[in-house]
């Protein structure tokens, strides 16, 4: 008899590490407590207008194609991407912008515009950034699991000696003056809920896995992915339950049973949890199994600041917006400590816009665009009123957008939606409403982070943006490879080989 799993959550970790067990010969159940699959990956149509809600970015496809392969598919075969070129328009408050991609020579010609030493050390930065990635991505750190004191001993020298160590601001700024290069080549860990001037180089691995491995997208949208992993379990014989809560991980003499979910009890020899891994501990195991994740724990760590977003379906063409836009506020330091330590949020907000009618149309009725905006904001720690504030908020925003250039935006919007860090605690159950989940930071990295495999609980195993190695959809594509790892060591010969 084959042996069962039970995944609850169908983010991009949950659904990978679904296809990967059922590849393995495994029963695998996936719950779902929303409507659909997909998570922080979610999407909604309304009036003609396509959003996705949450990842915009499509970013090394070599990880992506792991997955499929995995279970003996191609990628290519399910849904396609297409690469863009620029990656994102960076507006400064100026109004000075930067076309950021990946190719060397124009990107050092518009970085020698603000300074020429600056562009004459464009290459070195990025050798110098070469071998993190390899460490993280080519010599697999990123996919191995850190369950004990002493995986990390060949990590840590690797990380000294690359000096990655050191905040990614801090070794951004050896290699830049201008404000404008210094902003650029170290905001990616925003992306994933990190703070640059805080958080180790190791994640200077982004900029670097962005100008190899290209940005990309996938007409229809980031869902057009989603879609794909699902279809890819259910080819395999995979189940789904939607709409179906997980409400209890049962265990017995330390050891799972099964889960409780939807009036049911599921049971399973392996759980593997890709809901939020704070939420999962203090919800869904009872108090008298967690010796180390008590409650008391899981409050003292610190989670990643969350996101308002607003999606605006608009009855009118702005041919000058790039598929990914930032329009950044003069203040970046003060900002992100506004955001990560004072907690408020800011009259000078910097902003993310996705506009993906900008390279397919379809995504809105024509001569209209589907976008969102997203701002970084604190999470609910903050103690801040999203029911009330979020109304003044919204005006204001599209108040500033309006007088950014996007003219007469108010009147021409068909669809309006938002999403506020209330919206990420009560759909998802993302604890304190974080947006990226435990907040990647030196004391939360590797061995730091919750182990992929429960350090409470046998049989119990966690994937995506709160383990190992952590949010981003590379990240949480890696982590399902990493809690696999684990179930394989655990499981061994009961696990048929997978496609690769
Ligand atoms: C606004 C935004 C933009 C982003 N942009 C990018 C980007 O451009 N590129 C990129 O690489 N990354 C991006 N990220 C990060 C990336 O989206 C996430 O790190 C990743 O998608 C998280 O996946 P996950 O596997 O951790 O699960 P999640 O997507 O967090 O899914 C967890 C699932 O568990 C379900 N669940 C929770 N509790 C239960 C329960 N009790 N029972 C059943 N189900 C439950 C939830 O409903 C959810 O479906 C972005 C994130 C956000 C929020």
């Amino acid at each position: 008899m084959s042996k069962r799993a039970v995944v609850i959550g169908s983010g991009f970790g949950g659904l990978s590490i679904a296809v990967r067990l059922q590849a393995r010969g495994m029963q695998v159940t996936l719950l779902e407590k929303r409507e659909k699959v997909g998570g922080r990956a979610y999407q909604f149509k309304e009036k003609g207008y396509t959003f996705d809600m949450g990842p915009s970015l499509i970013t090394a496809p070599d990880i992506i194609e792991s997955v499929f392969r995995a279970a003996g598919k191609k990628r290519e075969d399910y849904f396609p991407i297409i690469p863009l070129d620029p990656y994102y328009r960076i507006y400064f408050h100026d109004k000075t912008y930067i076309d950021y991609n990946g190719d060397t020579e124009q990107m050092k010609s518009q970085m020698a515009k603000f300074n020429k030493q600056d562009a004459a050390n464009y290459e070195r930065f990025m050798k110098d950034i070469k071998p993190i990635h390899e460490t993280v991505i080519e010599e697999g750190f990123g996919a191995k699991p850190f369950n004990t004191m002493g995986s990390m001993v060949s990590f840590v020298p690797r990380v000294v000696k690359l000096g990655a160590y050191w905040p990614v601001h801090t070794f951004v700024k050896k290699y830049f003056k201008d404000f404008r290069h210094r902003f650029m080549f170290s905001f990616h860990p925003l992306f994933i809920g990190g703070n640059p001037f805080a958080i180790p180089s190791i994640y200077l691995m982004i900029p670097y896995l962005e100008k190899e491995g290209g940005v990309w997208f996938s007409p229809g949208g980031m869902y057009t992915f989603v879609e794909a992993l699902e279809k890819v379990f259910k080819e395999l014989g995979g189940e789904i339950h939607t709409s179906c809560p997980a409400t209890k991980i049962g265990v017995e003499n330390g050891k799972v049973t099964g889960v409780e979910a939807g009036g049911q009890f599921f049971d399973a020899d392996i759980v593997v949890s890709n809901a939020d891994t704070a939420w999962t501990y203090k919800n869904l195991v009872a108090a008298e199994h967690r010796k180390r994740w008590t409650d008391k724990k899981l409050e003292k760590l610190s989670y990643t600041m969350s996101c308002y977003l607003l999606y605006i379906g608009v009855k009118k063409k702005y041919p000058g917006l790039k598929h990914h836009t930032l329009i950044l506020s003069e203040r970046y330091k003060e900002l992100v400590k506004d955001i990560f330590k004072n907690k408020v949020v800011p009259d000078d907000f910097s902003m993310y816009l996705h506009i993906p009618t900008a390279t397919d149309p379809s995504m809105a009725p024509e001569g209209g665009e589907s976008m969102y905006v997203l701002i970084p904001v604190a999470n609910l720690r903050a103690g801040i009123d999203w029911e009330e504030f979020e109304p003044k908020f919204t005006d204001k925003v599209i108040d500033f957008l309006e007088d950014w250039g996007l003219d007469d935006l108010r009147e021409h919007i068909e669809v309006q939606r938002v999403f506020t860090p209330n919206n990420f605690k009560k759909e998802l159950f993302a604890y304190v409403g974080n947006a990226f989940g435990i907040e990647p930071k030196l004391s939360q990295t590797a061995y730091f982070r919750p182990h992929n495999r429960s350090e409470d609980i046998e049989g119990l195993y966690l994937v995506g943006a709160s383990t190992h190695p952590g949010a981003g959809v590379p990240g949480v594509l890696l982590s399902a490879e990493t809690t696999e790892h684990c179930i394989v060591e655990d499981l061994g010969t009961a696990l048929a080989p997978t496609g690769t």
